[in-house]
């Protein structure tokens, strides 16, 4: 890989943000100013925004960067589609315009000076530089226990992630031609972009609280985005029902076997309570099973329709500007 300035592009993802937007664009700004100093990028490099559908002002403050200063630029989705969609936006805005692109979140959690490292390992000949936490001392108990427990998780489950990576990750333009062929509807990135391979590293780094604004993700919507992640990249939960059911076939053909016996022995079996609560709980057990099966379905009904993932209603460039 060349030594000489690359063109980067942060990606940014930006949803209802009119509180950290103000303190982290200048941030951006000066980081991007301060790799461009260093000639580790070019200067014709850029900061896109992607305002996710906000509510509020994110998409006002956006259009006044860009005319503040030529390295701000953003594009903004016709309605609210989820962080992951925004990033995919962004993403692809830059796939023919960027030698490299790195997506971040913009409140000011990842440590942005490691963008300097992410470029290092990309000009020693890396495709993918992952932005790894190494401490989640910022973060409630809570919040490091449940985040922890989700990469576990998902690993468990077949999904392979980088431990403690979210989406700070860089992205070489080689890799992100081979993604734009990935045309799922179910996305999650950080389980796709290790699927393409390519060599990688990691860049580890510490997180700070958020400078602003609240998190958009309690814990619900993280349980939801683990059990998107597991079942968009691994078929291991369907198994593990096929499993439950040999097993549960097997001990059946046992406890019959044995009634049989009780009743030639003149032992009539007792237990109307024990008999129920085994109805009740396969019950439930099936009915979880069905879920999951039915997820899947969903899933492929939602991938056959092979709807727009993202529609972008506004730039703050004209067409072939940028
Ligand atoms: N985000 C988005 N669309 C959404 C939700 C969030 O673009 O529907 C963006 C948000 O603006 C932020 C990033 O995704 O830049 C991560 O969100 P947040 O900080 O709320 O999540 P957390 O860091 O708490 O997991
Ligand atoms: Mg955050």
């Amino acid at each position: 890989m060349s030594k000489k300035p690359s063109k980067l592009w942060i990606i940014i993802p930006c949803y209802n943000e009119e509180n950290v937007l103000p303190i982290t664009s200048e941030l951006f700004l000066n980081e991007l100013k301060d790799l461009i100093g260093k000639k580790k990028i070019t200067d014709d490099s850029r900061i896109l925004f992607v305002n996710d559908g906000s509510k509020d002002k994110t998409w006002q403050i956006i259009s006044d960067l860009a005319k503040s200063d030529p390295h701000y630029i953003g594009i903004s989705q016709s309605r609210n589609r989820g962080h992951q969609n925004a990033v995919l936006a962004g993403l692809m805005e830059a796939k023919d315009k960027a030698d490299i692109t790195i997506s971040i979140d913009c409140d000011g959690q990842d440590d942005i000076t490691a963008m300097e490292a992410m470029v290092d390992e990309y000009h020693n000949g890396n495709e993918v530089v992952y932005g790894v936490r190494n401490k989640r001392k910022t973060d409630t108990f809570f919040k490091r226990f449940t985040a922890e427990s989700f990469y576990k998780l998902l690993n468990s489950m077949g999904a392979e992630v980088v431990f403690n990576h979210a989406d700070y990750r860089l992205i070489s333009a080689r890799v992100l031609k081979e993604f734009a062929e990935f045309k799922e509807v179910n996305l999650f990135l950080r389980g796709l972009i290790p699927l393409v391979g390519f060599k990688s590293t990691s860049v580890y780094y510490e997180r700070h609280e958020r400078m602003a604004g609240e998190s958009h993700y309690p814990l619900s919507k993280m349980l939801g985005l683990a059990f998107d992640g597991i079942t968009s990249l691994s078929v291991r939960p369907i198994q593990m029902i096929t499993m439950f059911g040999c097993f549960v076939a097997v001990m059946s053909f046992i406890g019959i076997l044995w009634a049989i016996i009780a009743v030639i022995l003149g032992q009539t079996v007792q237990g109307w309570a024990s008999m129920t609560c085994i109805i009740c709980f396969f019950s439930g057990i099936q009915l979880v099973s069905l879920g999951i099966i039915g997820n899947y379905i969903g899933k492929i009904y939602m991938e056959v329709k092979h709807r727009p993932r993202y529609i972008i209603s506004e730039r703050t460039w004209e067409k072939n500007d940028e």
